[in-house]
């Protein structure tokens, strides 16, 4: 894989409480800089603004209402680029803001600029940082399970750019024949070349109380990314030196097909 998009959760960026995990996003730009610098091109789909927003204005909790995430998503957004751009430029490396809206696939003429952007940033060797505009469209903030979080942004992004692996990193081990945390028999399944009916109802709901989506949005984002012949691995962001054990072919995580 030379063209590689990597999505983190809300659940790999923060701690429960709410607070960013500076050590996480640390290692994860550390890792993600090795990749640039074997010759891959890297773009990172990050969610987390609401969450940063939170820790910065030391609230106690998430706001439930949407302007209040709007805002929060606004204030969180320039500190968590501020990071990325601080821990990147630690390993020489630069980062590019882009953020959009899952319409950018609806319109041939935005859909084109879209393209011409990352294609650039790319070629110049620079890490395009994605996440949606949280001021413009409510999707992610109203956890729309279809379209609007970033599971399927990221998936968005990877056939825009025509990637050769996207890897979403979440808070577990890969996707399971049922929600681990509430049945402890739930085994991990390696592999899934097809999407069925059964691995739907595999998924359930939505997540953890910080995340979003869930798996039901990773399980969309795996057929909208495989469809367009785009393979997707889920995996656990807890130690982010994983994206590297993925690239290196080793069997971690699921992959989808
Ligand atoms: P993120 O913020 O990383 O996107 P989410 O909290 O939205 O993460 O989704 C991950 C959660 O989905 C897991 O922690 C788990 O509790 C839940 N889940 C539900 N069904 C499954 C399943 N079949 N396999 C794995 N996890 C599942």
């Amino acid at each position: 894989a030379k063209r590689i998009v990597v999505k983190v959760g809300t659940s790999t960026l923060t701690y429960e409480n709410g607070q960013i995990n500076l050590g996480r996003i640390e290692k994860l730009t550390r890792v993600l800089s090795d990749v640039v610098n074997s010759g891959k091109e890297v773009t990172l789909v990050t969610s987390g603004a609401v969450g940063v927003g939170v820790g910065k204005l030391k609230l106690k909790e998430k706001p439930t209402n949407i302007r209040e995430k709007q805002a929060l998503a606004a204030i969180g957004q320039c500190e968590l680029m501020h990071i990325y751009s601080k821990f990147f430029g630690e390993y020489s490396h630069t980062v590019g803001q882009v953020l959009l809206t899952r319409d950018v696939i609806e319109d041939e003429h935005i859909k084109q600029n879209v393209c011409n952007t990352f294609e650039l940033l790319l070629q110049k060797g620079i890490i395009p940082i994605v996440n949606e505009n949280d001021t413009v469209s409510i999707d992610e903030l109203e956890n729309i399970a279809k379209f609007g979080d970033n599971d399927n942004l990221s998936a968005i992004v990877s056939v825009l750019i025509d990637a050769d692996l996207l890897i979403i990193l979440s808070d577990i081990d890969g996707f399971y024949d049922s929600n681990p945390k509430e049945n402890p028999n739930a085994k991990l399944i390696k592999q899934i070349d097809e999407i069925t009916a059964e691995i739907e109802a595999c998924a359930g709901g939505a997540g953890s109380s910080l995340g979003t989506g869930g798996m039901a949005t990773k399980i969309t984002a795996a057929r909208k990314a495989t469809e367009a012949g785009v393979n997707m691995v889920l995996a656990n962001g807890e130690e982010p030196a994983i994206i590297a054990e993925v690239l290196s072919g080793e069997e971690v995580g699921t992959l989808f097909t």
